[in-house]
Parts: C-alpha cells; sequence; structure tokens
C-alpha cells in the first residue's frame, strides 16, 4: 500500500495512522456535535454513529451502538429534506 502523505499530525507520540487497527484513537481537531460529526488528525471524519469516512474515500459501517438512536447519519440526512 502507498504511504499518502496527508496534512499530518503534529502530536507526541502520534496519533494511529487512518490504517491502523485503533485510527479511531486519533485526536479530534475539528468537531460539529450538531451536525453528528468529527474530524480526526490523521484525516479520518467519524460520525456520531461511529461510521466512519476514510481519507481515501473509503466508508466504514457504524460498529457500535449508537448511544442515542435518534441522531444517525441516515436521520441526520432525511432531516434536511
Ligand atoms: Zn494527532
Amino acid at each position: 500500500m502507498t504511504a499518502q502523505r496527508l496534512p499530518a499530525c503534529v502530536h507526541r507520540p502520534p496519533c494511529p495512522g487512518p490504517d491502523s487497527a485503533d485510527h479511531d484513537a486519533a485526536r479530534i481537531v475539528a468537531s460539529h456535535p450538531e451536525q453528528g460529526w468529527s474530524l480526526l488528525c490523521n484525516g479520518i471524519v467519524l460520525f456520531e454513529d461511529t461510521g466512519e469516512l476514510l481519507p481515501d474515500g473509503r466508508v466504514i459501517a457504524p460498529h457500535r451502538p449508537a448511544p442515542q438512536p435518534r441522531r444517525t447519519a441516515a436521520t441526520a440526512t432525511a432531516s434536511l429534506r
């Protein structure tokens, strides 16, 4: 796999990269709770329902039950209509 340089983590020790098993342990650099997502410093967008969008465009489905099922990506999208 080609290692893509991301505008990256400045933390010490460095946070796990997007391909690491514990990638969601990276620090949050931008948080938008009103929209239900956060940006991690390894480039991953982490959604409130634990779904993830990786910097290379891959999507990881939610893997933990949401603490409050009323705001998932699906309901947030539906409420915009
Ligand atoms: Zn970091």
